[in-house]
């Protein structure tokens, strides 16, 4: 009998978006579950508490600043983290914006900061990870999506074009990669709480309707999403590939 393994003891991660909110609690769950890590975001102030937080908790880690929207910047920091501890095997594609506005108001430059953050920067990353991986043969890769790239949400077009295309690019690299034995999995949460969802906490009225849509009665801690991820990462999950694992207390299931 082989039990099941949910250790990711000897594993090193590349976690994007690490520096707060759902980013910072998979990168601590991941510490927690004995995985040494590579955090990035845009802020030095972060990802230095976060890695002496990660330090403390006996894991190694180190940080790399890179902005996402731009490739090159993308391709040094694929560089960067391999150099880091010597390879990547597991690759957290966490990091995401929202502008939310009507479809009728929605700017060129919002479209563009989501679309390059949210689905180009994590593609062309994932692709230089994965090609190492790819040699190797061995890798997971876990895509932060959301309950927005399943289902339609008001006043998020181009948010939720970003993530549908997220789900859709999990399950093509799973076809590509599966062979390679690369597991490729997204993870799509409901509203949670974290500095992105601060404006949807601050109005009472939408909250309120958010909450209504919750069967689970409850949003989400950004905990919820960490151990989603976590799971996936793990040997438990050898065999579940190009899956979006929703984490969202019933929402989707209406
Ligand atoms: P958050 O609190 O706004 O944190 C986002 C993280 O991404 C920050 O560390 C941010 O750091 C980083 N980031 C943003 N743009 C970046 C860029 N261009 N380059 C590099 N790093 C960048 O958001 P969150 O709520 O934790 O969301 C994390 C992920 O979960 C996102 O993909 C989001 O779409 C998804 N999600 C969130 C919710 C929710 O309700 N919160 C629901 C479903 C899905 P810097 O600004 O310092 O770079």
């Amino acid at each position: 009998m082989r039990f099941p393994d949910f250790s990711l003891n000897g594993k090193i991660a590349l976690v994007t978006g690490a520096g707060k909110g759902i980013g910072r609690a998979i990168s601590l769950a991941m510490a927690k579950a004995r995985a040494d890590l590579v955090v990035t975001s845009r802020t030095e102030s972060d990802l230095i508490s976060l890695v002496e937080e990660i330090e403390g908790m006996g894991r190694k880690a180190k940080f790399i600043i890179a902005d996402l929207q731009d490739t090159k910047q993308v391709k040094e920091l694929a560089e960067k983290a391999l150099g880091a501890f010597g390879r990547i095997d597991i690759l957290v594609n966490n990091a995401g914006v929202s502008f939310p506005e009507p479809a009728l108001e929605t700017s060129e430059e919002n479209w563009d900061k989501t679309f390059n953050t949210n689905i180009k920067g994590l593609f062309f990353l994932t692709q230089a990870i994965g090609s190492y991986m790819v040699e190797r043969k061995a890798g997971k890769v876990v895509n932060i999506s959301s309950q927005a790239g399943v289902i339609g949400l008001e006043n998020h077009a181009a948010y939720c074009a970003s993530k549908g295309a997220v789900t859709l690019l999990t399950k093509v690299l799973a076809l590509e990669w599966g062979p390679y034995n690369i597991n490729v999995n997204a993870v799509a949460p409901t509203v949670i709480k974290s500095p992105m969802t601060d404006i949807v906490f601050a109005d009472p009225e939408v909250r309120a309707g958010m909450m209504r849509r919750i069967p689970l009665g409850r949003f989400g801690d950004p905990e919820d999403v960490a151990g989603a991820v976590v799971f996936l990462s793990s040997p438990v999950a050898d065999m579940i590939t190009g899956e979006t694992l929703l984490v969202d207390g019933g929402w989707t299931a209406q």
